[in-house]
């Protein structure tokens, strides 16, 4: 019988009326209310899983391979969303767990898992980290791992760190934090020599998708004659050059200089909220100073970092930099209209929130929505001090543990000049009509943004740069002839 004589009723069909109506209806207060009235339902988060977090770190280190305890599909979506990010391969390996692992325990596949991969890849180390599945069933990776050395099946000196990271508490920044404090705790046992001193700093960039921040650290550190180890660096992981030839350990921490580092000189976390367990262990075991500064976005942060690195080191602040603080108060000036009185929506990371509303209350711009997926009470008392502390930040609201489906609403009924986030916030921008200005993680719908730094001096200039010439592009798209001028 063909279609025609069937006519059939689609499930989900609906008169172009009735679309146009909903269109409308969820643009409207009466949704937002009830939008914000949900709970058993997250839409659109702006955060990724535990396990994605650890993974950053445990790549992060030379010649160590990231190892999935859990399932193949969870280690996919890991590896894609770096190759999407950073556009590199992003070399991790997995054991694979399916019906039977989750029924009997992972140990079999994990001893499977290790055994091969150490015979075909010869990593230095390897950090195991898990997915939700293991995580449920209660796979216990101390015995796990100690079986497999026993058993040798891979060497005994071998480190293999492992981090518990079940995505149903907590997000990437947790991964990354368990998975650091992990990594530290393997390599630095027994390295401690009372007395001793390196006399380098350990640099903690935090969670940080963009490689251009942490060479940007690298380089201050340089230009100030500071030696330092930076923990973990993922900079020539995921930004190796193109020389025709693949490199499956491209870049990292050194082994050795990471076991060293409990006896540093000091050591600078620049993300609170994504080392906060790294912290307490390094505060208990590390020798010299220890400090968690916020990550230096704008010119007064990274006044703050410079200084701080001075005092530590005893170091003068060099002319170079006087210089490129100069320059960019300088660039600050020359784009300050363009930013004054405009007011942003921002979504994030806790560190990152931080940061980017710092930045915006430094050039008179108007931070009125902030939001974070996934974040304390505390945080909020921390924004909302950093708010209070400007008249720009009068009036602006901090979300907590709302997704972009909330953001989305906030926009369409209180709308702003333009939203800063990740990718995933693309649809709520188009949705609004505003710009979304691409700062933080992920970033796959635009180019080599990861390489543009928006740290230090030269991160402020990079930003407002950014800001404000979208601003003027979209003057010049949509004004009237009359307005459409050479000069702007
Ligand atoms: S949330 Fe859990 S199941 Fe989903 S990708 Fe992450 S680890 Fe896998």
């Amino acid at each position: 019988m063909s279609e025609a004589a069937v006519k059939l009723k689609k499930v989900t069909e609906h008169s172009p009326s009735e679309i146009e109506k909903v269109k409308e209806w969820i643009n409207s207060e009466d949704y937002k209310e009830k939008n914000f009235a949900r709970t058993a339902l997250v839409v659109n988060p702006a955060h990724a899983c535990q396990p994605l977090g650890a993974q950053m770190v445990a790549t992060s280190f030379e010649g160590s391979l990231p190892f999935v305890h859990g399932s193949q599909g969870c280690a996919s979506y890991f590896r894609s969303t770096f190759s999407r990010h950073y556009r590199e391969p992003a070399a991790a390996t997995c054991d694979a767990m399916t019906e039977d692992g989750a029924v009997f325990g992972g140990q079999n596949n994990l001893f499977e898992g290790l055994e091969n991969a150490y015979a075909l890849y010869k990593p230095k180390m390897m950090p195991v980290y898990t997915t939700c599945m293991p995580e449920v069933i209660g796979d216990d990776l101390t015995a796990f791992i100690k079986n497999a050395k026993q058993k040798e099946m891979v060497p005994e000196e071998l480190p293999i760190p492992y981090a518990n990271t079940p995505s149903f508490n907590g997000t990437h920044i947790h991964g990354y934090d368990a998975m650091l404090r992990s990594i530290l705790q393997d390599l630095t046992q027994d390295q401690k020599i009372e007395g001793k001193c390196t006399g380098k700093l350990n640099l903690i960039p935090g969670f940080d998708g963009n490689v251009g921040n942490l060479r940007e650290y690298k380089r201050i550190c340089e230009l100030m004659d500071i030696p330092y180890t930076m923990l973990a660096d993922s900079s020539d992981v995921f930004d190796s050059g193109c020389d025709g030839e693949y490199k499956l350990y491209a870049g990292g921490t050194k082994i050795e200089d990471a076991a060293e580092c409990i006896n540093g000189k000091a050591t600078i976390s620049l993300q609170k909220y994504s080392t906060a367990n790294t912290m307490k262990f390094i505060n208990a075991e590390f020798s010299g100073d220890k400090e968690v500064m916020p990550l230096p976005f704008g010119v007064k942060k990274t006044d703050e970092l410079i200084l701080k690195l001075s005092e530590l080191f005893d170091k003068p602040v060099p002319e170079a930099l006087k210089k490129e603080r100069a320059l960019a108060v300088d660039a600050m000036t020359d784009a300050h209209q363009y930013l004054h009185g405009r007011k942003f929506a921002v979504a994030g990371d806790p560190d990152y929130l931080l940061g980017i509303v710092s930045f915006l209350l430094e050039m008179g711009a108007i931070p009125h929505h902030v939001l974070c997926s996934r974040a304390t009470k505390k945080f909020k008392k921390e924004m909302d001090a950093l708010l209070e502390s400007s008249p720009f930040g009068e009036g602006c609201t901090c979300y907590i543990n709302k997704d972009l489906w909330h953001m989305r609403s906030l926009l369409v009924t209180d709308p702003v000049d333009g939203i800063i986030g990740d990718t995933h916030a693309k649809w709520a921008a188009r949705d609004a009509g505003i710009p979304l200005f691409r700062i933080g993680f992920p970033i796959i719908d635009r180019v080599n943004l990861h390489r543009s730094p928006v740290v230090g001096y030269q991160g402020a200039i990079n930003m407002l740069t950014m800001i404000a010439n979208k601003f003027l592009d979209i003057k010049d798209e949509t004004c009237e002839d009359q307005w459409f001028e050479m000069m702007r």
